[in-house]
């Protein structure tokens, strides 16, 4: 058994990992996503530069685009081998792809459908928890990873009996709607991804009572409170943790301040995601499954508003200027380099009411790790704003393992993985995630 990395070996995007057995002649993809950021620069272009000989299908992980996204570029190339994934990623995927070609390559309606009309001929949804029987004689078996709806750790057994396990993106466990990851009982190669291998995350005891106390300080000052977010995933944890807030003060006697402030979610895309997120309530968290029993709606609250179209959303920035009534304003991108929420930022940076919160990470030289970093001046689009808002940042939301998070994960195997190879991380994660585990005993390819 061979394993090559066409993506997220040396950096964080581009996950793309080759298995091939049988001297090369079978072999399987785990995930095809695009580079991003610094690392697009390295790589060139997204084609597929890669001869797609003897693949004979596609595990996907999840829908993030760094896992998915060239995925028309391979369809291009002449893939047309089936796609297994998780129930809810293939029903994500279309809005994800729908997203990025309109983004990337066309806004033809007519070549979007067709397109996606491709990806759905290939994906084939795959039950959790059981062996499947898949092209090459090789079995695979899904287990929910924890990190976004649907995010999947596959194991795969080769036909000579070898178990390879491959993480994909392991959540921290901290996300109320997905029940933390749980590891497969063995391996002899673990595929490992390892984005925090370097970090521990600050332990949010309580993410509730730290968002409901930022709600409730900018309240007061009647301001607007901008949380740049993601469409899929942190958008729909955001709701749910609010809808727990404003329930609790309702019950507590209604008339309170946080229940006179409209929650405005600015983006069409997230609005799209979270009903589709609705409709998967099967795959939540026991949490949110327990929650349910008494309110039906967890992501669906009264003084929710969706804003549609462009012009709505003008005239929302508009009316929350002029009529200076308290705000919660949740609108994409998640680090401010584009999207509805720049033009929040534009507007209300100035203002000292103004409170911006954070609930993710910020890479380095966007707008978002800028203002994390307490600049007093933010240059969005050429032009230099000062900033006079107040930025907080959420800890306990975040989507990824850290490190005590990983070496747990290893841990909990039911007989040691026998060989490691740790993916998606930087070289500095890396070597420290590497060296710790070396420490405990574990065989840890080099890099
Ligand atoms: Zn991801």
């Amino acid at each position: 058994m061979k394993l090559f990395h066409h993506g997220a070996h040396q950096g964080v995007t581009g996950s793309c990992h080759q298995l091939s057995w049988d001297d090369g002649r079978h072999s399987l993809l785990v995930d095809c996503g695009i580079f991003q950021g610094d690392e697009a620069q390295k790589h060139g272009g997204p084609e597929i530069e890669f001869p797609l000989d003897g693949i004979q299908s596609l595990l996907l992980t999840h829908v993030h685009i760094d896992h998915c996204g060239r995925l028309p570029h391979l369809m291009a190339a002449g893939f047309e081998q089936p796609i297994y994934c998780s129930p809810p990623s293939a029903k994500l995927l279309p809005l994800v792809m729908e997203d990025a070609i309109r983004i990337g390559f066309t806004r033809s309606e007519r070549l979007i459908d067709r397109f996606l009309e491709a990806v759905d001929a290939l994906v084939r949804p795959l039950d959790y928890h059981q062996w499947h029987r898949i092209e090459g004689d090789v079995e695979i078996r899904l287990r929910p990873a924890g990190h976004v709806l649907g995010s999947t750790i596959f194991e795969v057994r080769l036909p000579d009996g070898s178990l390879v396990v491959f993480s994909g993106d392991l959540g921290a466990g901290t996300n109320p709607l997905l029940n933390p990851p749980t590891s497969p009982p063995a391996a002899d190669l673990l595929v490992l991804e390892s984005t925090y291998g370097d970090r521990l995350h600050p332990r949010s005891d309580d993410r509730q009572a730290a968002l409901e106390s930022i709600l409730r300080k900018t309240l007061q000052d009647h301001g607007v409170t901008i949380i740049p977010a993601f469409s899929l995933g942190r958008t729909q944890a955001l709701l749910y943790e609010m809808n727990g807030i404003f329930e609790r003060l309702q019950s507590e006697g209604g008339q309170s301040l946080l229940h006179r402030v409209d929650v405005l979610i600015d983006s069409p895309l997230a609005s799209r995601f979270t009903a589709l997120y609705d409709d998967l309530q099967d795959y939540w968290s026991e949490e949110a499954q327990h929650l349910m029993k008494t309110d039906d709606q967890p992501l669906v609250f009264e003084n929710l508003v969706k804003i549609g179209d462009h012009n709505e959303h003008q005239d929302t920035l508009n009316y929350i200027a002029r009529t200076e009534l308290p705000a919660i304003v949740i609108a994409g991108s998640g680090m401010c380099t584009g999207g509805r929420v720049v033009n929040y930022l534009k507007r209300f940076l100035d203002d000292p009411r103004t409170d911006i919160v954070f609930c993710g990470y910020q890479a380095s030289g966007t707008p978002g790790q800028v203002l994390q970093r307490g600049a007093h001046w933010l240059r969005l689009d050429g032009k230099k704003y000062h900033v006079a808002a107040d930025v907080h940042q959420l800890s306990g939301y975040s989507a990824h393992a850290d490190q005590a998070d990983l070496i747990e994960f290893v841990d909990q195997f039911e007989s040691a993985p026998k060989r490691i190879r740790l993916v998606h991380g930087d070289y500095q994660p890396k070597r420290t995630l590497a060296k710790k585990l070396t420490e405990k005993g574990y065989q840890v390819d080099d890099f």
